[in-house]
């Protein structure tokens, strides 16, 4: 599984729907969820292994929060996904597996409801907080072709032009 990086045009692109959960598709979604805790990344979507289709996955490992609870591991497929509702507004660091090397500080949504489809076929909602909504919309972003680095303050996009433009030449 070759993950896609910075100019790659089908980052730039606007996924289609999912129509039909077929045993393919079924198979790259498993690969996914193998690769991508592999690659230390905690969310992997299709348009990154090249594949511009709605669909993505969040792989995250236990841990313990701010207030030393230990959260589960959360694995799931998220597909056709659609952002419901958003509240708040929250700072994070956020980093991608297609942008490799950069970690920058976004402002999004602190918590949002998601409707999708998951891996059985069977629709589900879920409200979201902290760092599941926060790898959340990085991937539902990456269905719209938006690269978290969009995202971040115009003196910051200017301080990376250069390590991008390095990262784009390699891939045209
Ligand atoms: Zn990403």
């Amino acid at each position: 599984m070759e993950i896609k990086t910075y100019g790659a045009e089908v980052l730039n692109q606007i996924a289609e729907e999912v129509t039909e959960i077929t045993e393919d598709l079924r198979n790259t979604i498993e690969d996914m969820i193998i690769e991508c805790p592999k690659a230390n990344g905690i969310g992997l979507a299709a348009p990154q292994i090249g594949i511009s289709k709605r669909f993505f996955v969040v792989t995250m490992l236990s841990y313990e929060n701010e207030q030393g609870e230990k959260v589960p591991s959360f694995k799931e497929a998220f597909i056709n996904p659609v952002i419901t509702d958003r509240k708040g507004s929250i700072k994070m660091e956020e980093g991608c597996l297609s942008v490799p090397g950069i970690y920058e500080i976004v402002e999004r949504p602190e918590e949002i409801s998601v409707k999708y489809t998951d891996l059985n076929g069977e629709e589900k909602i879920i409200n979201a907080y902290g760092m599941l909504a926060r790898v959340i919309q990085h991937e539902y972003d990456h269905l719209d072709g938006v690269l978290f680095i969009s995202r971040i303050p115009q003196i910051k996009k200017d301080l990376l032009k250069k390590k991008l433009k390095n990262m784009k030449s390699k891939n045209t």
